[in-house]
């Protein structure tokens, strides 16, 4: 890169930044996600050092916060600067951090390591004990008086508790959303038809500095709702001549015991390791805690070398942020298409720019339904929000208004089934999904119910997954389907697979792949094998055909399960087949029968009267009947008669298993539970006998723990099964 080249780059890299963080800390938006605005700033900062000569006093890189050009407040100017962190992200960026620290400060140190609570920083100055001025961060040597709206935030008091309070005292914190708050202020937002926050954030931001004057009386009362629902933990603080302590960690002991609010989680180390396996913790922990956070801040502990470590014109040498990936990412929405599920629900879904997230890369999200996708205010084109959590599945949380440019459209609702041409509709009056009403033949639906059929919870047969179930039902070639319902799934022969062609689907979009040159669809015979210049049957075809004789006689529940029947899981189709045996006695059964069954109930008896009267499905019945499924028990005497009682460490037990058990899927322990004679139950309550709890346990164990009942860790649950 030429020095002009720097000059260029630099300079669009200060505009881009500076339009961001005007947003930012100006009007609370988020334009770009942080990761993508600290991927700006850190190539600036790296075009900076190496052509010094392009470097100015006023580049985002040398200042704190954005310049923000709103003067919605009053001013205050800082007794003692506020500064921004430093960021690191990865473990070995930290711990040579702390080396380098270490080494500047001349001796070992130790270690504060606590949460980067993602709010915004407050600077509280009490006199003798009374708050008389609470101001935001602004650029570090000025922020703006937020001293009326501090006062309606419950957790900060007007008053400090005890006696002695130095003359003056500049407390510093961080003012956020409880992630409980924050879902119940947006739940709140989108129920009045308001703008929802796309993180607490900017949320907090938003809340914090809202001007009183100009609202109306409603308004006001939204604004004070806001203002009470936020919290705040203190982080640090500022001017205080002669404080009594030497460690930052007992300034926390201290002000605490002065009635501020401080953070529990946070913890002293004297070493590299301490602070990597705290990082690590929470990284892997992150949405246990009360609030969003979005790192680690590892500070040195010691006061005085505060002082003599100094700061830069941005950030102070004596601490840094550990960032952990982003949750939340803008990317295009490139369409919505609309997916037709075994139940014929006909949802919307989001079609994406790849992009990471979590760790992850993501392309699709639901949208829910019509209603969600207006509520949402998303058009085709618009760079979105979109934010995924752990484990938790992708959302859009919006839309980017202000990147709009006028080429983006507005999406509707289908009015017929993009798989069978059906007219959608509501189940009944006033829903809100959309069905497709070809229960029997829509494709969809047949390939969603015979997918299921193979799975794990219903006939767990090898070979018939998702990609099968497509080429039986939607193959190329044939271009009638070897199924049109699930009827005839036991009927299937090598013959009837054979012929079959797929379409090939491109990774990216999941559209069918085209041939470059005639614009074909690119197929493929996944039934269909050469071996030595002859086609055979494909390993595939065999494994199907086979897994499929095999299935017969597996367990009379998981034929019950694997009949599509609504609400009818494994639970109920173990307690059915125990009592009664056989489908032939279910079927003879009266409603009140049924759901006087343990673990049938009314519900479910219902939706099970309703399945058997309709004739397709009694046809399913009748054909896999035919074709060898016996729908019975060998043995059984009957229905009524007690079911088979194993005798095991477990008998008589009711036993909740939750969070995993190691060694075991969560099928795979809940059949050892019953193997070992127990019941499995899927909530807690005082019936319950054990609780087992492993890695990922949630509410189930804290209401164990409430009830008094028996808590088992995984680590116990083979041994205590007698395996
Ligand atoms: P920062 O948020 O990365 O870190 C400094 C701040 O962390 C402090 O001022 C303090 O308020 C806060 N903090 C939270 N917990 C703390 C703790 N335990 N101890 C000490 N401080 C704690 O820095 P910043 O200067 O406020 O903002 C820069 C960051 O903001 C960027 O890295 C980016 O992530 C984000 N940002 C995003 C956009 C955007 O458009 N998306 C624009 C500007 C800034």
């Amino acid at each position: 890169m030429s020095p002009a080249e720097a000059h260029r780059e630099a300079a669009e890299l200060r505009d881009r930044i500076g339009e961001y963080a005007n947003a930012y800390y100006g009007r609370s938006q988020s334009l770009v996600s942080d990761a993508e605005y600290d991927e700006l700033m850190s190539r600036l900062d790296s075009i900076e050092r190496e052509f010094p000569e392009v470097q100015s006093q006023d580049s985002p890189t040398q200042r704190v916060g954005g310049g923000s050009d709103s003067n919605l407040f009053a001013p205050v100017v800082h007794l003692e600067r506020l500064y921004s962190l430093d960021n690191v992200f990865a473990v070995d960026e930290l711990t040579e951090w702390m080396a380098k620290t270490e080494r500047d400060a001349g001796r070992s140190l130790r270690w504060l390591c606590e949460l980067k609570i993602d709010g915004l920083a407050l600077s509280m100055r009490y006199e003798n004990g009374v708050l008389v001025q609470a101001a935001t961060r602004g650029d570090g040597t000025t922020g703006e008086d937020v001293t009326e709206n501090v006062a309606l935030i419950p957790s900060i008091p007007q008053k400090l508790a005890g006696s002695g309070h130095p003359p003056v005292v500049e407390i510093r914190g961080e003012v956020f959303f409880r992630t409980v708050e924050f879902n119940d202020l947006n739940a709140r937002q989108a129920s009045m038809g308001e703008k929802t926050f796309a993180n607490p954030r900017n949320a907090a931001s938003g809340s914090l500095r809202q001007k009183a004057e100009s609202k109306n009386e409603r308004q006001l009362d939204l604004m004070h709702d806001r203002l009470s629902r936020l919290s705040l933990y203190v982080h640090g603080i500022g001017a205080w001549e002669n404080p009594p302590v030497a460690n930052q960690s007992e300034i926390y002991d201290l002000v605490k015991s002065w009635g501020m609010p401080v953070s529990p989680h946070w913890i002293v180390t004297d070493d590299a390791p301490g602070a990597v396996a705290f990082v690590e913790r929470h990284g892997e922990h992150r949405h246990d805690i009360e609030h969003e956070i979005d790192g680690v801040v590892v500070k040195v502990d010691n006061l005085a070398l505060h002082e003599q470590l100094g700061a830069t014109s941005r950030a102070p040498r004596w601490a840094i942020a550990y960032k952990y990936p982003p949750e939340q990412v803008n990317t295009v929405l490139l369409d919505i298409v609309v997916g037709v599920g075994r139940t014929g629900r006909a949802t919307p879904y989001a079609v994406m720019k790849p992009v990471t997230v979590a760790g992850s890369v993501v392309r699709q999200a639901t949208l829910h339904n019509q209603d969600v996708v207006v509520q949402k205010g998303v058009l085709i084109g618009d760079t979105v929000v979109l934010r995924k959590a752990g484990d938790v599945i992708p959302e859009i949380l919006g839309p980017v208004v202000e990147l709009r440019n006028g080429s983006e459209r507005t999406w509707a609702m289908p009015t017929e089934c993009p798989e069978c041409g059906a007219r959608l509709a509501p189940a009944k009056d006033g829903d809100i999904d959309l069905r497709c009403p070809n229960t029997e033949h829509c494709p969809a639906q047949v390939r969603g119910r015979v997918e299921h059929i193979g799975s794990r919870g219903a006939l767990d047969i090898e070979g018939l997954g998702e990609v099968t179930a497509a080429a039986l039902t939607q193959p190329l070639v044939p271009t009638t389907p070897p199924l049109s319902s699930e009827a005839g799934l036991f009927d299937l022969t090598i013959d009837d697979l054979f012929p079959i062609e797929v379409s090939v689907k491109d990774a990216e979009t999941g559209l069918p792949k085209l041939n470059e040159k005639s614009g074909e669809p690119v197929t493929q015979t996944p039934f269909r094998a050469t071996v030595k210049k002859e086609l055979v049957p494909s390993q595939d075809a065999l494994k199907l055909i086979k897994g499929l004789e095999d299935a017969k006689s597996k367990d009379l529940w998981r034929f019950l399960v694997a009949l599509n029947i609504r609400h009818v899981g494994p639970v109920a189709a173990r307690a059915l087949a125990a009592h009664f045996g056989s489908l032939a006695a279910i079927e003879a059964a009266s409603p009140e029968e049924l759901s006087a069954v343990d673990g049938v109930g009314a519900i479910i008896a219902t939706s099970l009267v309703e399945w058997l009267a309709v004739e397709w499905h009694r046809d399913i019945v009748t054909r896999w009947r035919a074709a060898g499924v016996p729908f019975a028990i060998t043995g059984h005497p009957g229905p009524g008669a007690a079911a088979e009682q194993i005798d095991g460490p477990l008998s008589g037990m009711t036993v909740v298993v939750t969070g995993t058990m190691p060694g075991f899927t969560r099928d795979g322990a809940e059949e050892a539970v019953r193997q070992a004679g127990g019941k499995i139950s899927s909530s807690v309550s005082a019936k319950t006998s054990i609780v087992f709890v492993g890695e990922g346990a949630g509410s189930k164990e804290t209401k164990a723990r409430e009830l008094g009942i028996r808590i088992v860790p995984a680590e116990e649950f083979a041994a205590t099964l007698g395996l």
